[in-house]
């Protein structure tokens, strides 16, 4: 943490000078003794510019009223009164009361541990004063302990009409934030304007100081708004910081060794001519963006976005065909070993329409096999590869790659996908995505990339019938579990993760297995979960596939992906303790085939109110994004997918949620900022840089600078 005390000095080399004192330590500031910087730095306040940062969360109405007959307490109120006697304390710990009176009613100020005279000086008996504070009723009495504010009716203009409150931490008053907040605006440089002057003129938003300003003195409720000009301002402020780092990263990917791929779709025609089916709207449009991307001298670097079902399959073997068309090879890496063979089977028949030749290369190949597979890669006799990160290790040579599609990597930050580009020959890259993440996180999290978002799904799925279920029921249940396997349908029941280690060793999947068991067969049921030995869990898995077992139980090891196309039922228990995004990839696992399906949750009595809410969102609607942003809006940014892997970074004024469309605008803005100025040295440019420097991105900075 960087050192409260700390003077005003230059930094990191290159910190722009203006900037200096913003990054000097709180203590430097006047009135901010060591004791207190200590107590900011621990709140996370270290520095004056994280001060500046830290706005305001809500107000108090300080407007007088007449009498306080006006307010029902308890209540902040202001009013003049005319001081009545004092009343010494009874006891030793007793308080100092004091009755004053207003236009219509008296009440009373309430001091504990007053010394010497300071009340007689400050409320003289018959004198007037203007008070403020918190009105509570005590025994039926109206009284006032400690009022913030009491000043002679001459000074009443010095209390705020409107006082900001500032988010509290150990050791630290409002008053205190509130005058170091002051003392940290007098240091405000006037900097150079980053934002578009249309931006400004058209949301109507004030310069960078005077949002600052402006969020730590709110007039009113409204001003601490998410709308807020001001403070639309700052957040637009902090995105676009933000997004202007990931556009510098992926200038940079874009412009390392692009290539020219165009295909002159002869083998894509052959696949669409064997479809029974047309292209969604959706898969159309994502083809033609890759196609472009691929064709430009550029690097692609896209992101294919789409719900469980969308059809990312086909976009993606269509553009590994472009590869294959235009001479060159393509490789689709999945994360497991299980769903590289399910794309492998999945490709299959769509290769053999196309009339190229696919192979798949695992951990498992071994000797004599796995080299021949390399040496026909490195010939150029296989077209597209399909398998896990065994196709990225040293050893495996491309005859000419020109398309790398990876799979799931949203727990991969900029660095590593930056990393991973490097390897891949100069190949487009694309990465497939199944989390329907909502728009502003996405943004946030991709924003280096292109995203086409499959937000259509192909005609004819049936709908999954979703239900809530006490576990009072779970006999019911496995009842019809009995029925349904007699039936020859398939199901999955998933138990929670924890570990149910007061009770015994067991896990509660093991449990469960142990019970299924003995009420449907020992034969019928199996299991998996993350403790198991690999090999075992490949066995489980297979067999449940193969339709030898008809009820797996697992923990959420069940991959998203796996597609069992005769599983019809999912039991999932305890689903209130599970996200909403993973019920819903759980769920997807169902309603595959062509019979109709059924997802049941199963949670614990009593089931909160908002817990009831959340697993409703689950019934009304199988729209991911959907039930993503409802997520979103319920537990907050970092919850939906899990901040610490996600490479999301914080934000400090910015609020994901109710500033969703800031995200978009800032990208848009700093896209078109790099392309009319990549070096940042035009005027708005410089002060973009100023911007940069001001929100610690100095990755970015580098980014510009090494460049
Ligand atoms: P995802 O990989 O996005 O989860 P898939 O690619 O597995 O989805 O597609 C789900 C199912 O939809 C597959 O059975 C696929 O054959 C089918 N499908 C894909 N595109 C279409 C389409 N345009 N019309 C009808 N069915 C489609
Ligand atoms: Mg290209």
């Amino acid at each position: 943490m960087a050192d409260p005390d700390r003077p005003v000095t230059e930094g990191p080399r290159g910190r722009p000078e203006p900037l200096w004192p913003l990054f000097a330590g709180t203590g430097t500031l006047p009135g901010i003794g060591p004791k207190t910087a200590h107590s900011l730095a621990a709140a996370g306040i270290a520095r004056v510019r994280d001060l500046l940062f830290t706005l305001p969360h809500g107000g108090i109405d300080r407007r007088p009223v007449r009498s306080v007959r006006e307010v029902a307490p308890p209540a902040t109120v202001t009013v003049a009164v005319t001081v009545g006697p004092h009343h010494p304390p009874r006891g030793r710990a007793g308080p100092t009361r004091i009755t004053v009176s207003d236009a219509e009613t008296s009440f009373q100020l309430v001091y504990f541990h007053a010394r010497g005279d300071q009340l007689g000086r400050l409320l003289p008996t018959g004198a007037r004063r203007v008070v403020s504070g918190r009105l509570e009723l005590f025994d039926g009495v109206a009284q006032m302990v400690h009022p913030d504010h009491v000043v002679p009716p001459e000074e009443a203009a010095t209390i705020p009409a409107f006082e900001p409150v500032y988010p509290l931490a150990a050791g630290l008053t409002q008053r205190l934030l509130a005058r170091a907040a002051q003392s940290a605006l007098a240091l405000l440089p006037e900097l150079g304007e980053w934002a578009d002057p249309a931006l400004l003129g058209r949301e109507g938003w004030p310069g960078w100081r005077a949002a600052l300003i402006a969020a730590h003195g709110p007039g009113d409720e409204r001003a601490l708004g998410p709308a807020a000009p001001a403070r639309a301002r700052l957040a637009y402020d902090e995105l676009l910081a933000h997004q202007l780092t990931l556009s510098l990263a992926r200038a940079r990917v874009r412009a390392r060794r692009g290539r020219v791929t165009q295909g002159d779709g002869r083998l894509r025609a052959r696949v669409r001519a064997a479809l029974p089916w047309p292209l969604t709207q959706a898969q159309e449009r994502a083809v033609a963006a890759i196609a472009a991307d691929m064709a430009a001298p550029d690097r692609m670097n896209r992101l294919l976005q789409g719900d469980v079902g969308s059809g990312k399959t086909l976009v993606a073997f269509l553009a590994l065909l472009i590869a294959v068309e235009a001479g060159g090879q393509g490789v689709m890496m999945a994360p497991t070993e299980l769903l590289a063979r399910q794309h492998h089977a999945a490709l299959l028949p769509l290769a053999q329409d196309a009339g190229v030749r696919l192979a798949i290369l695992t951990g498992r190949d071994k000797g004599a096999e796995r080299a021949a597979k390399l040496a026909a890669l490195a010939a150029g006799d296989i077209d597209i590869l399909v398998g896990t990160h065994a196709v990225f290790q040293k050893e495996v040579a491309f005859h000419d790659l020109r398309l790398a599609i990876t799979d799931e990597q949203h727990r991969f930050g900029v660095e590593q996908r930056m990393e991973l580009a490097a390897k891949g020959q100069g190949a487009d890259m694309l990465v497939r995505t199944a989390t329907p993440i909502p728009r502003s996180l996405a943004l946030a999290q991709y924003g280096d990339m292109d995203v086409s978002v499959l937000d259509e799904k192909p005609p004819g799925r049936l709908p999954v019938a979703t239900a809530l279920v006490s576990t009072e029921r779970t006999a019911e249940v496995v009842d019809h579990l009995r029925r349904a396997v007699a039936e020859g349908r398939q199901a999955y029941w998933v138990c929670p993760l924890v570990e149910e280690s007061d009770l015994g060793t067991g896990t509660a999947a093991e449990d469960r297995f142990a019970h299924l068991r003995a009420a449907l067969g020992a034969g019928v049921v199996g299991l998996v979960h993350g403790q198991m030995p690999p090999a075992e869990r490949d066995a489980a898995m297979a067999a449940f596939v193969a339709g030898e077992t008809r009820v797996l139980v697992a923990t959420t090891v069940i991959e998203v992906g796996v597609n069992v196309p005769a599983a019809t039922i999912m039991v999932v228990e305890q689903a209130e303790g599970f996200g909403l995004a993973q019920l819903h990839q759980l769920r997807g696992r169902v309603g595959r085939g062509s019979e109709r399906s059924t997802c049941l949750l199963l949670y614990r009595p009593p089931l909160s109110e908002s817990g009831r809410r959340r697993l409703e969102i689950l019934r009304q609607t199988e729209d991911g994004f959907r039930i993503a942003e409802e997520d979103l809006a319920m537990r907050g940014a970092g919850d939906v997918i899990g901040t610490a892997q996600s490479g999301l970074p914080r934000f400090r004024i910015a609020d994901l949620e109710r500033q969703a469309g800031l995200m978009a605008m800032a990208q848009a803005d700093a896209r078109l900022l790099l392309e009319n100025d990549p070096t940042l040295s035009g005027e708005r440019g410089r002060a973009a840089r100023i911007l940069l420097w001001l929100m610690e991105q100095d990755r970015a900075i580098r980014l510009i600078d090494v460049g």
